[in-house]
């Protein structure tokens, strides 16, 4: 057997079960290099914000960890990839360079040159899915082009793709390749890459209270799920003051966990009876990540899903500039204790439920009538599970501009919300904690509570909590003239 090496090149699939490009590898028998490659210079991967970046620190520390364990390491290099991944291959005479396939049009590009520069100098490249539960281009329309409608989009990958396939098992061994001097010498370590906040006020504590980065973590937190939150998950899934979904999402981001993995797990569970989850709670659990694939879709078709509006009627959309507006949403300060508690909670966590994200992104876009792209820039530096693709599907999707969108005359009325899902105020407790010893049925909307209420509960209006920045009534007015004028175009 040659000793030439595989070199498996790692990105956002940072993990060693059901990785089709590890899996490869280590089928062909030949000796390993596992390889990170952290760049900040090229058009891919977006450049990740603070939260994320928290994040990675700690997911790459955990991969290292667990290639470890097999006598293996994690070649972590700072640089430009293409030359990177390419100088190595050449130098360290590889067989072959494997990754499991990323979808952003930069990222492909980026690829798509390396596999012909590798070929053309005699070394394979192959490339696998080990992101999504099926390719992006596998569910079309008549014409070849995204399909914009999810369900539609959900009923073609159901009933003509089926279940994905089974996934992968984690190596029995990894034969791994010992390192050259050359290597050794320009590996770094992850705490070396500027990740974390090196100086000022340390934001990330909540961060680290609330997440464990890596594969381990995920597939307990996944257990649990499926031994919890799955039963009643179809009912119970919009309620923020309890944990009645799976918090997988940055697991997903980071690739610590396949969605095939999710998928298979959930239903083996059901049918096994393991679960009193019922089919119901499953679909609508497996349609969530129907939702996921249906970003990436989009985002395959549409590169600039995350920059240009998918309706471009919006294009003339009036959008407000209000900084003060701005900060007052991104600081939990606009005086609607649900919108606050959901900006205060991703704050320090890192993480938002998801019926919270979408009654402060439609608090964003119409209340305040400021730009979703604002908000997604917000929620791109904030979110420890900030994706390319749902993040920006999901904030098109709520302004009214994307596929499948809300209609834009929906306006969440956030203190409705707030007495429908957080009935018992628990979630506004939580994270608006001044206002705490309010009843709930003045906690969502303070500024209607009786003078002696809000003495009694220590609540100063305009000074322990803001006033309302904008009164609801006229906001939606506001908004539906604007959006009116915009659609009649
Ligand atoms: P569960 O309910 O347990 O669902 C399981 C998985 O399905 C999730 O982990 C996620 O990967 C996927 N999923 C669930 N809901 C959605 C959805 N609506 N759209 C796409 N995928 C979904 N999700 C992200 O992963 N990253 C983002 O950057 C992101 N930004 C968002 C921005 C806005 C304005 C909105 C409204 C939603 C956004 N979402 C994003 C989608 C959703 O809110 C989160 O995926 C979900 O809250 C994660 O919680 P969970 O893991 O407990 O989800």
């Amino acid at each position: 057997m040659s000793a030439k090496p595989v070199i498996v090149w790692f990105r956002d699939d940072l993990r060693l079960a059901d990785h089709p490009a590890l899996h490869a590898a280590v089928s062909s028998g030949r000796p390993i290099l596992c390889l990170y490659v952290h760049d900040e210079q090229s058009a891919s991967p977006r450049r990740p914000g603070g939260a994320a970046r928290w994040w990675l620190y700690g997911a790459l520390d955990s991969l290292d960890a667990a290639l470890r364990k097999y006598g293996a390491r994690l070649a972590l290099l700072r640089g430009p990839q293409e030359e990177i991944v390419e100088a190595l291959a050449v130098n360290l005479g590889v067989d072959a360079v494997y990754w499991n396939r990323r979808y952003d049009k930069a990222g492909r590009d980026i690829d798509a040159r390396l596999k012909k520069s590798l070929g053309s100098r005699g070394i394979t490249a192959k490339s696998f899915n080990g992101a999504l539960l099926h390719e992006p281009w596998m569910v079309e329309n008549k014409a070849g082009g995204a399909v914009r409608v999810f369900t539609a989009y959900w009923k073609q990958a159901c009933h003509r793709l089926g279940d994905p396939p089974l996934p992968l098992p984690r190596p029995e061994a990894i034969r791994s390749f010992p390192w050259p001097d050359e290597l050794a010498v320009r590996a770094v370590s992850p705490g070396t890459l500027g990740l974390k906040p090196a100086t000022g006020p340390d934001w990330t504590q909540g961060l680290a209270e609330t997440w464990i980065p890596g594969e381990d973590e995920a597939l307990w937190r996944l257990d649990r799920f499926i031994a919890g939150a799955l039963r009643g998950y179809a009912t119970r899934r919009d309620l923020p003051d309890a944990v009645t979904t799976s918090r997988l999402s940055p697991y997903l981001r980071f690739g610590h966990i396949s969605p095939r993995q999710i998928w298979h797990c959930a239903k083996l569970a059901v049918d096994t009876g393991r679960t009193q989850a019922t089919e119901r709670d499953l679909d609508k659990f497996l349609s969530e990540l129907g939702w996921r694939e249906f970003s990436y879709h989009l985002l395959y078709h549409h590169p600039d899903l995350g920059a240009h509006n998918l309706n471009a009627r919006f294009d003339a959309m009036p959008w407000r500039a209000d900084p003060v507006a701005l900060e007052a949403w991104q600081n939990g300060r606009t005086g609607y204790p649900l919108v606050d508690a959901g900006m205060r909670e991703l704050w320090a966590s890192g993480w938002m439920h998801n019926r919270v994200r979408m009654i402060v992104a439609s608090f964003l876009t119409k209340h305040l009538l400021i730009d979703w792209r604002e908000g997604e820039a917000w929620f791109w530096d904030t979110l420890v599970d900030a994706d390319p693709a749902n993040n920006a599907a999901s904030w098109q999707w709520v302004a009214g501009s994307g596929a499948d969108a809300a209609p834009y005359f929906r306006i969440f009325n956030p203190v409705l919300q707030g007495e429908r899902h957080d009935r018992e105020a628990g979630y506004v407790k939580r994270w608006v904690p001044e206002l705490a010893r309010l009843p709930p049925s003045y906690i969502h909307k303070p500024w209607q509570a009786p003078a002696d209420l809000l003495r009694d509960a220590g609540v100063r209006l305009g000074e322990t909590y803001p006033f309302p920045i904008v009164d609801h009534g006229k906001a939606r007015e506001r908004a539906l003239t604007s959006w009116r004028a915009t659609a009649h175009l």
